[in-house]
């Protein structure tokens, strides 16, 4: 399967990674839209919100995803507290199709978003 963070999850391409256990890996986006902007994402490959499949475990392995956020904030340093967005499809502006999370802080974010 060609899919980019697939291949970071395997070690083919490069990342700088903040976080990794056996289900989730967290890394710094290319392209940075706030001091700190990391993806995270389960390993497996789901390729967007609207894939998650419960009769697959998914609800326990996003459950588990989102218990850890906290925990990489503040590995981080987002003490004063961040952000977490998905996109998904088309609308979402989703340019990746595995689920990931952006994780967004160091700097007071805008509301509405765009
Ligand atoms: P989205 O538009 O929500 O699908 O977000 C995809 C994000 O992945 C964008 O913010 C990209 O900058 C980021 N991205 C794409 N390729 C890489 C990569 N190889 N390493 C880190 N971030 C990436």
């Amino acid at each position: 399967m060609d899919c980019i963070f697939c291949k970071i999850v395997n070690g083919d391409i490069p990342a700088d990674i903040v976080y990794e256990d056996e289900e989730i890996i967290a890394f710094r986006d290319l392209a940075p839209q706030a001091p700190v902007h990391v993806l995270i994402i389960p390993k497996e490959h789901i390729s967007s919100l609207d894939d998650v499949d419960a009769s697959a475990g998914h609800a326990e392995l996003l459950g588990r995803l989102t218990a850890k956020v906290s925990g990489i904030a503040a590995k981080l340093g987002l003490n004063t507290g961040y952000r977490l967005v998905n996109n998904c499809g088309e609308d979402g502006l989703q340019t990746v199709q595995h689920l990931h999370f952006h994780l967004l802080g160091g700097r007071q974010m805008e509301w509405p978003p765009g």
